[in-house]
Formats: structure tokens, C-alpha cells, sequence
């Protein structure tokens, strides 16, 4: 049993995160600016178009990429 805080950690660094720079997404709280991006590719995300996997964020393009390379080939190919 984890015993809640008054702070929320980052879902990715694990630090506290205040409410100024929150942001909370896949049942999580991020760091705004740092940490709310996705884990592949490092681009910012915006809370409407990342993908959730594991708990983890991505953007639409590396979630496709890593784990559904099936539909990413068919969609590439020229
Ligand atoms: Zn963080
Ligand atoms: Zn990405």
C-alpha cells in the first residue's frame, strides 16, 4: 500500500509535479513541459492525440511503428 501525498509524482521521472505544471493524462500526472511527451521519439504531446500503452504515453506515430508494424507497413508503402 503507497501512502498518498500531497504531491502528485510524474508518471515519468517520479518527481513531485504541482499543479502549475501538471497535466494529467492515461490516469497519470506528467510534468507539463518535460515529461508529457511521448517515450520514443521525445516530441511533446497534447492530451488529445497521445497513445496510451503500459502506462506509458506515445504519439500516434511511434505507438503505430512499435506495435503494430503490420498496419504501419501497409500504410508506408508507396
Ligand atoms: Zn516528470
Ligand atoms: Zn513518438
Amino acid at each position: 500500500m503507497k501512502i498518498k501525498s500531497n504531491h502528485d509524482l510524474c508518471k515519468r521521472c517520479g518527481e513531485p509535479v504541482f499543479l502549475a505544471e501538471k497535466i494529467f493524462a492515461a490516469g497519470f500526472s506528467w510534468h507539463k513541459l518535460t515529461c508529457f511527451r511521448c517515450k520514443l521519439c521525445k516530441n511533446a504531446l497534447d492530451s488529445l492525440h497521445l497513445t496510451v500503452h503500459d502506462d506509458e504515453i506515445f504519439c500516434s506515430k511511434c505507438h503505430v511503428s512499435l506495435f503494430n508494424p503490420c498496419y504501419y507497413n501497409i500504410n508506408i508503402t508507396k
